[in-house]
């Protein structure tokens, strides 16, 4: 699970904003900064989840986060708090593929600091199907994991708030009987299964969670250079890593963006990974015997691809790509 780290936060409290048990994956890999957890008795983050699509969802994934985090900071008046979400659907990169997205912030009053961090995950059960009964769904259960993971099942006609809606089913005997009770209910005769994806009912979200959150402890335990203040870490990206054929500038990611989310000091680094060319497959200046520019201009490159020219002189293709990364990944206040 991690090193134990130094740390400011030694012998600290924070709160834990979760009715899922999640403090049983957070705690023990926030032990390693010293910091202990609290989960508040009254807290209803309900008002934030969007899981089964009851309550709709206000605001950002990022402001979701942090103030899931604020709502037990103001239950427990502890100045520190954590707050977890996670969304599931395609993968933008792969269609067709699910994927598990986590955010997990820290708010730190007294620094007046929010540090945080995210991952995307292609390792999660996530699915759903529309049975008359068991023989209908032998693969979809397989793949969810069920009985170890949890389902949800709904009448799959009918308009909501549904009235039949059952949660964290994880027996057979549950299962039988909530695919009759939904089929009965439905007008077609179908029940919709989901996977469940609250965090106590789904061990594949645990593991990302987990994953998640030892990035976070690392983050936490590394220190600005400049004022000290804990959270430096990835802010963004520089674009534009060299091909390994022609040199040309890719849409790859060259360098990082370090910031510390207190002073907002930055130093831009090569990339950790050491990675210092791109593969020239999928190089836009080597793969194109002649590609229309949108200024009018063609770009030439002969031989396809190895040794081939790029002309590349001039024009806005042969800038250097500075941008953000689409998702902040380190606010402050
Ligand atoms: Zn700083
Ligand atoms: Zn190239």
């Amino acid at each position: 699970m991690g090193a134990t780290y130094s740390s400011i936060y030694q012998g600290r409290e924070a709160v834990c904003a979760t009715k899922h048990r999640k403090e049983q994956i957070i705690g023990p890999r926030m032990a390693h900064l010293g910091l202990r957890m609290r989960v508040p008795l009254d807290l209803d983050t309900d008002a934030l989840e969007t899981f089964l699509g009851e309550v709709p969802r206000l605001g950002s994934p990022h402001e979701v986060v942090v103030r899931k985090a604020r709502l037990g900071m103001v239950s427990t008046g502890l100045p520190l708090g954590l707050g977890n979400e996670g969304s599931f659907g395609a993968d933008p990169a792969v269609p067709f593929v699910a994927g598990d997205h986590e955010i997990l912030a820290f708010v730190d009053d007294e620094l007046g600091i929010q540090v945080t961090e995210e991952l995307f995950s292609s390792g999660t059960n996530f699915a759903c199907q529309v049975v008359a009964g068991i023989d209908d769904c032998r693969d979809f259960l397989r793949h969810a994991r069920f009985p170890s993971h949890g389902l949800i099942f709904r009448p799959n006609a009918g308009s909501p708030p549904w009235p039949l809606l059952a949660k964290g089913i994880a027996s057979w005997t549950e299962f039988v009987d909530a695919v009759g009770r939904c089929a009965q209910a439905s007008s077609d005769g179908l029940a919709h299964v989901e996977t469940d994806m609250r965090a106590h009912v789904n061990p594949m979200r645990q593991r990302v969670i987990g994953i998640l959150t030892e990035r976070l402890a690392r983050r936490l335990a590394a220190r600005c250079p400049s004022c000290g203040a804990p959270g430096w870490g990835l802010v963004g990206v520089v674009r534009g890593l060299p091909c390994e054929v022609c040199g040309g500038a890719t849409g790859w990611v060259r360098e990082e963006i370090h910031g510390c989310p207190r002073s907002q000091f930055k130093e831009t680094i090569p990339r950790s990974d050491g990675i210092r060319v791109a593969n020239a497959a999928p190089c836009p200046w080597c793969n194109h015997q002649a590609v229309g520019r949108p200024d009018g201009h063609w770009l030439l490159s002969p031989g396809g691809g190895a040794g081939g020219i790029c002309c590349r002189a001039g024009g806005p293709w042969n800038q250097e790509l500075d941008e953000d990364m689409d998702v902040p990944v380190t606010q402050r206040s």
